[in-house]
């Protein structure tokens, strides 16, 4: 069931989004239902044609997981999404389990009407036998870096085996208790179909040449807004100094395989995760190679990739490959993202590996600095592992809030 439209926090704006991908969708659906009018524009012919890099990820929400690459920033961002998730998930109307015609997916993958799988069991990190040195690195890195209380906590074999029967073969493992993951095919079709409802208005097959304060300069003409969002990832070039970088996925159906949560294999050479999706698919992932080619999966990444998930999950063996798909991340040059807020313009961008971990608070902060939001600030540390407090710069707003939200605590 779609959230209902909530009162404008200030009165109604016109709004120019360019780009349809996560964040716009993201900031379509929470302004459309704030009373907004919103318009997105995309290259993209419609809107469950992937080609957004949001399509293509793991949807792994996993803010300790992410510490191995990415600052304190990133993690509270991750931390305050993980309390955001829920509640932008609980409003999100019911979409196909697979939004899309693919012939390449088995009839049992495509369930008919879900709600967005958002699961939040944790996350495991394992490794082999004789690669103790390769864990012992990310591992010891991750406690270094994480809050006490958020590090990985190792676990025996026999918690292993309760968590993940078909998991076999790892000597060691660890267990990240406040992860979670988010099915992106279903979220980014729920996304769209609910911002429409809501109200916005999407035009698609059409590019942005240019966003400036007020206005958008599209194929089709220059278009004049209140504020304009520019969230075109990689394609906010030249105005921003953002590349691609590389990554491929491959899907497997696994009829009967148990997997609870997502993994990732604490390998010497490569990053390897695996991550469970609705309909027997499991996805594993992914390479991460400096280039922008976009050109289908290579036989080496295909072989490490699948090898490296087949020695964790034997049962994997007789799994049918389905469905791989390469897309570019969008990086600045210091792989960290960035929200820059002027009058009348707010551009996001460079959310790199981490766009669905950290993407909900980085619209709220948006929102924010935008002055589109007057709600009371959030609970802090509600949804954090441990109950450790996280600073956040922006409040939970009333645009977030599903409309059967408990409610927030007094603001300030
Ligand atoms: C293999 C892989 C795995 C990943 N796994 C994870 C994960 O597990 N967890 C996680 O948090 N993140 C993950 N990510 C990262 C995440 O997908 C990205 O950070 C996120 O999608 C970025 O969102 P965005 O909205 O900035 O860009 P996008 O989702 O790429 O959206 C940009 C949109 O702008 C449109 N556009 C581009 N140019 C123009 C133009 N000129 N005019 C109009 N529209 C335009 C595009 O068509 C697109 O729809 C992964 C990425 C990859 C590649």
């Amino acid at each position: 069931m779609s959230a209902a439209p909530q009162a404008p926090s200030r009165p109604s704006q016109h709004i120019a989004i360019a780009g349809a991908g996560l964040l716009g969708r993201v900031l379509a659906w929470q302004l459309a239902r704030a009373g907004h009018a919103v318009e997105v524009f995309d290259t993209a012919p419609g809107p469950v044609t992937r080609g957004a890099t949001g399509w293509t990820a793991a949807g792994m929400l996993s803010p300790v997981s992410e510490l191995e690459c990415a600052d304190e920033n990133v993690y509270r961002l991750g931390l305050r999404s993980l309390q955001l998730w829920p509640g932008l998930v609980q409003g999100l109307p019911e979409v196909p389990g697979v939004p899309f015609d693919d012939t390449s997916l088995p009839a049992g993958a495509v369930a008919s009407s879900v709600p967005v799988d958002l699961r939040e069991r944790g996350s495991l990190l394992l490794a082999h036998r004789g690669d103790e040195g390769a864990a012992a690195r990310v591992v010891d890195l991750l406690a270094g870096k994480a809050p006490a209380g958020h590090a990985p906590r190792r676990i025996d074999l026999q918690e292993l085996a309760t968590l993940e029967p078909d998991i076999r073969g790892p000597a060691h493992a660890w267990l990240l208790e406040g992860e979670g993951q988010i099915d992106t095919w279903q979220a980014m079709a729920a996304l769209a179909l609910g911002a429409e409802q809501a109200g916005a208005r999407f035009h698609w097959g059409c590019a942005v040449d240019r966003a400036e304060p007020g206005a958008l300069h599209t194929a089709r003409g220059i278009v004049k807004a209140d504020r304009v969002f520019d969230v075109r990832g990689t394609g906010a070039r030249p105005q921003l100094p953002v590349r691609g970088v590389r990554g491929e996925i491959v899907h497997l159906h696994a009829p009967g395989l148990r997997l609870n949560r997502p993994l990732r294999l604490l390998h010497p050479r490569h990053r390897v995760y695996i991550v469970p999706r609705a309909g027997d698919r499991v996805m594993v992932g992914a390479s991460e190679i400096e280039s922008e080619d976009r050109s289908p999966i290579s036989l080496r990444t295909s072989v490490e990739l699948m090898a490296a998930a087949h020695s964790v999950l034997p049962a994997l063996a007789e799994a049918r490959v389905v469905f791989t798909d390469t897309n570019l991340r969008p990086a600045l040059p210091d792989n960290l993202p960035t929200l820059h807020t002027e009058d009348g313009l707010t551009r996001i961008n460079g959310l790199f590996r981490h766009g669905w971990l950290i993407g909900p608070a980085l619209v709220e902060q948006a929102l924010a600095a935008a002055g589109l939001l007057t709600a009371p600030l959030a609970p802090s540390g509600q949804a954090t592992p441990t109950g450790a407090a996280a600073p956040v710069s922006a409040s939970l707003s009333a645009p977030f809030a599903a409309p059967h939200a408990a409610p927030q605590e007094a603001s300030t």
